[in-house]
């Protein structure tokens, strides 16, 4: 079924989020892209890991996969590999993400699934209230590094680039429209898409709030095919100099689905014939009960 306007697409629960929490303008900027594109809802499956914004496929009346800490890629890619007639968005935080689940991003990225991975990216644990994150800057101070962060953040942007992404933005929920451009062209790429979003944790991080990235971030200016020109300005940061935007698109690379030796040939999995009676399906689904 067509979503056919950003209110149908709700689903009856709403979301738990914090009132200014920049995760509502990341459902909002999907939505929009949902609708904008006209994607089947029975055809699209929103994957998550755990943390605050691992809620969003609760909020959403696409199919949803709430999965478990680190592990949103791993489920989106099996989906995608089972059924690659559907649409696949994984989303989560930077925690989850960055985190536990930073084997799974490089390898997912290397792979070149056909899929988006939006990372709601607020520098901090929001779900656990408040502590220090892959992506806290060195210095931060919050309730698990009281004297400051030592270490150094990792860079999404860098690492997508370094591991042959085909298709890496950063989006920012203060700019809910460009965001919302940056998820369509994500999801129409054909390969692993990566749109990380500065989506601010208005609870517990006092350091990036949106005021500050308003402050901050400035429009990535490069030629979104130079992937020279996208490394470099990934590389920057600080005072009126983080850029957002779609850093880089390559189009044409094949996919890992086209270049499997069954997948290849247009198969889809989950619409094979399995050759056993109804009730063997049963006895075979009740295994995993
Ligand atoms: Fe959003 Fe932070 Fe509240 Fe979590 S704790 S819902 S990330 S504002």
């Amino acid at each position: 079924m067509p979503a056919l306007t950003v209110s149908e697409l709700k689903s009856e629960t709403n979301p738990t989020w914090c009132p200014g929490c920049g995760d509502f303008a990341v459902l909002q900027a999907l939505s929009k892209a949902i609708v904008d594109l006209k994607l089947d809802t029975d055809n699209t499956l929103i994957v998550s890991g755990i943390g605050c914004s691992s809620n969003l496929p609760h909020f959403l009346r696409t199919y949803g996969f709430h999965s478990i800490h680190g592990r949103s890629l791993p489920v989106a890619q099996g989906a995608k590999l089972a059924n690659p007639e559907l649409t696949v968005v994984a989303a989560g935080g930077d925690g989850d993400g960055y985190g536990i689940g930073m084997g799974h991003f490089v390898h997912s990225v290397r792979r070149n699934v056909d899929l988006t991975y939006i990372v709601m990216d607020n520098q901090i644990y929001g779900l656990t209230t408040g502590q220090t994150s892959p992506t806290s800057e060195t210095g931060h101070k919050t309730k698990s590094t009281p004297e400051g962060n030592i270490e150094r953040p990792v860079n999404p942007i860098s690492i997508a680039l370094a591991a042959g992404a085909t298709y890496v933005a950063r989006g920012f929920s203060g700019d809910p429209n460009s965001l919302a451009e940056l998820i369509k062209g994500a999801i129409q790429h054909k390969g692993f898409a990566l749109v990380d979003v500065f989506s601010p944790c208005v609870t517990y991080n006092k350091n990036n709030t949106y005021a500050w990235f308003r402050e901050n971030v400035t429009k990535v200016a490069h030629d979104p095919g130079d992937w020279d020109a996208a490394m470099i300005e990934s590389r920057r940061w600080g005072a009126k100099n983080i850029p957002y935007g779609l850093f880089y698109r390559k189009e044409g690379t094949p996919t890992y689905e086209e270049q499997d030796v069954v997948l290849g040939r247009g198969v889809v999995p989950v619409k094979a014939k399995l050759g056993l009676a109804p009730e063997q399906v049963q006895e075979i689904v009740k295994g995993f009960y």
